[in-house]
């Protein structure tokens, strides 16, 4: 009895099927989808040489030649599926640097394959693999065609179980999948060896694999036809873990998010469709080299191979003339801010988080210019590896005290000499050196630690006033500064009074800046807060004034006693409007008697002119920058 082809032809069919829509869904990009097209291309080879070889057998042809052409054909490519499906699953998990280099298992992938192609090609003469004289017929090697199959499974599963972690569940179910329906069809064909389930089962699986591995919705951006956010999130973390070096051309686009809200969506379609062309085209220069992404918003990121460097350098410049060239778009003349950023990743961005945050701003960061853009340029590390380490930073710096106080004088316009200073948080860590409370501020609201730094911070101060030498030196008050996240800490009020009852420092000592966030939120608990502290004696300033938006109304409702000018309005009273703004707003803010502190003064010039302007107190580096307790003493002994 002949055997059936009905399988063979249907597995023909689904894999022409698979090969056409892997194909249109733009599937071909990148090493896993190579792999797999090169995957389903052999089987649909393996297929076609196992229907001639069958119909030969059926039709008992006595053309010897023929059929050990077909029936080789068949073993030799078939004999080929299996390592490339190993080669695809490693692909999968993109650690082919790895293998590389290693000796055991390029002897594992390659020797199983060299042996049978070998023995497969030299069976015409030696006849052990199969003989086809008197009909088709297994020979006594036939059994290492199992044994390199064996071998091959074997491997894979161990190698996906070892680096399951680069993939996920779905890929890592669906690249298995292949194993036991090719290993029940092999079953079936041993039980009923003319039942040619074989290659229908391998397109079956192909056909599951491809559901569930090659997703182009989870990868593919449907505006531009680039892999996505998600893809590129999860390539890099790839490369991350495996450390593998990899050359990326970022590109934002500084000003899309203007161009999509002045121009509206369609017209940010047809720039973002040009500027993808334009991708396109650079990476033509690099010979397609590279993996292409578009996150959103504007920003691509092309990723090159390590040994690519040359032509990513070559590209990233391409890019940039192209983008410069003038445009238009519906005869409106657009000019693209394309700020380009190169960068080898992991050496010089050492961390995946570091890399994925910093791409999403930097264009931000920078000022325009039209050319490849080192990151080193744009990417303060130190800053990252602060941010990124800044809890530990606070909480040693917390055990081994090492957060220190300065002291800011402010001089008294009216007096004629310094009457107070604002109290200045500091940090030398011995790693990072000196951090600024900006960041240390920031971050301290986050985790909770601002707290007890802000404790600390009172502490030092009620010791100074408490040592006799502060009232001497003719100090009236200092100043200390309160976050956002302080003034709706519950207790606050009470936590303060506390510390001044235990020094003994009374209420009038004290004079507490709170910021214009804080004071545009409307918690009632820092209400409370604030109404407490101010029953109990302690004045408040508000601090940075005119940098946020300036509520009056809340200048009306606080307990407010001084209001701290911020050094945005003395770099810019050059500015005859911003003259006008200031003379109007000092004016108005004494008419509300409260009295005026300006900030940031560096120049006699700026000095007089406020001073001119009967602003009360005078802050800045023009008499001193903040300095440690003993050298703020010195400095105010030495002016009296
Ligand atoms: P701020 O309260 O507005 O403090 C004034 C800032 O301006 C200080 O920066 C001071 O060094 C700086 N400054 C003073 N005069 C001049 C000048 O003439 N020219 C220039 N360019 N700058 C001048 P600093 O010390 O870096 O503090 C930054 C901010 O960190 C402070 O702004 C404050 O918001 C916050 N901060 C500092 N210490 C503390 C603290 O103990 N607690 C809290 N919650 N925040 C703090
Ligand atoms: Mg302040
Ligand atoms: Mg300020």
């Amino acid at each position: 009895m002949g055997k059936s082809l009905s399988y063979d032809i249907a597995a023909i069919l689904i894999l022409t099927l698979l090969l056409i829509s892997t194909v249109v869904r733009k599937l071909t990009n990148g090493m896993s989808n190579r792999m797999f097209l090169a995957f389903i291309s052999l089987n649909w080879l393996a297929a076609l040489f196992d229907i001639w070889a069958v119909s030969l057998d059926n039709a008992q042809s006595t053309s010897h030649f023929a059929l050990y052409l077909a029936h080789t054909g068949y073993l030799v490519i078939h004999n080929l599926t299996v390592p490339v499906y190993a080669l695809f699953v490693i692909s999968l998990s993109d650690t082919w640097h790895k293998i590389r280099k290693n000796f055991i298992i390029q002897f594992i992938l390659w020797a199983p394959l060299i042996t049978v192609s070998a023995a497969l090609l030299t069976n015409p003469f030696t006849k052990k693999m199969f003989l086809v004289e008197g009909g088709y017929q297994r020979g006594e090697w036939f059994f290492l065609i199992y044994a390199a199959i064996s071998i091959y499974i074997v491997f894979v599963i161990v190698y996906t179980i070892y680096y399951r972690e680069l993939m996920t569940l779905s890929k890592f179910c669906a690249a298995m999948s292949y194993i036991p329906i090719g290993g029940a069809a092999m079953l079936v064909q041993m039980q009923s060896p003319s039942t040619l389930v074989e290659m229908f089962a391998a397109a079956v699986s192909l056909l599951v694999i491809s559901f569930g591995a090659q997703r182009p919705e989870e990868i593919v951006d449907s505006d531009t036809q680039l892999m996505k956010y998600s893809a590129y999130a999860s390539d890099m973390k790839r490369n991350y873990y495996n450390k593998k070096n990899v050359d990326v051309v970022m590109l934002n686009l500084g000003n899309f998010s203007e161009i999509n809200a002045m121009m509206g969506y369609d017209f940010a379609m047809q720039v973002l469709s040009d500027v993808v062309d334009r991708v396109h085209q650079a990476n033509m220069v690099s010979g397609s080299k590279a993996d292409l992404y578009y996150l959103d918003r504007g920003r691509f990121r092309m990723v090159f191979n390590e040994k690519d460097r040359k032509l990513a350098e070559e590209t990233a410049e391409a890019l940039v003339a192209s983008l410069m060239e003038k445009r238009d778009y519906n005869d409106l003349d657009v000019t693209l801010q394309p700020i380009v950023v190169l960068a080898r990743c992991p050496e010089e961005i050492k961390d995946f988080k570091m890399l994925m945050t910093f791409g999403m701003d930097f264009h931000q960061k920078v000022k325009f210019e039209p050319r490849v853009m080192h990151v080193n340029e744009v990417f303060h590390k130190g800053l990252f590896e602060i941010q990124g380490n800044i809890d530990e930073i606070i909480e040693e710096a917390l055990e081994f005290k090492r957060f220190q106080v300065y002291y800011q004088p402010i001089y008294s316009v009216e007096k004629r000499k310094f009457v107070s200073a604002e109290a200045l948080l500091r940090l030398f860590d011995p790693t990072y050196g000196f951090i600024s409370p900006e960041i240390l501020v920031t971050a301290a609201e986050r985790s909770g630690a601002i707290h007890r730094i802000g404790d600390y911070v009172l502490e030092e101060v009620c010791r100074f006033i408490a040592e006799g030498e502060f009232h001497s030196l003719g100090l009236e008050y200092i100043e200390v500064n309160l976050s956002v996240t302080q003034c709706m800490r519950v207790n606050l009020a009470d936590k303060i009074l506390g510390i001044m009852a235990k020094h003994r420092v009374s209420a009038e000592y004290i004079n507490l800046e709170i910021t214009e966030t804080a004071a545009s939120h409307t918690q009632e608990i820092m209400a409370e807060n604030l109404q407490k502290l101010h029953r109990a004696g302690i004045s408040f300033s508000l601090d940075d004034y005119g940098t946020g938006y300036s509520n009056i109304k809340r200048v009306i409702q606080l307990p407010l006693k001084i209001i701290k000018l911020d050094k945005t309005f003395v770099d810019e009273q050059d500015n005859p409007k911003m003259r006008v703004v200031l003379k109007n707003t000092v004016a108005m803010l004494k008419d509300m008697n409260m009295e005026i502190v300006v900030e940031g003064i560096e120049t006699q010039e700026m000095l007089d002119f406020f001073a001119e302007l009967q602003c009360d107190f005078i802050q800045g580096y023009f008499f001193s920058k903040p300095v440690p307790k003993p050298e703020f003493v010195s400095f105010i002994k030495s002016y009296e």
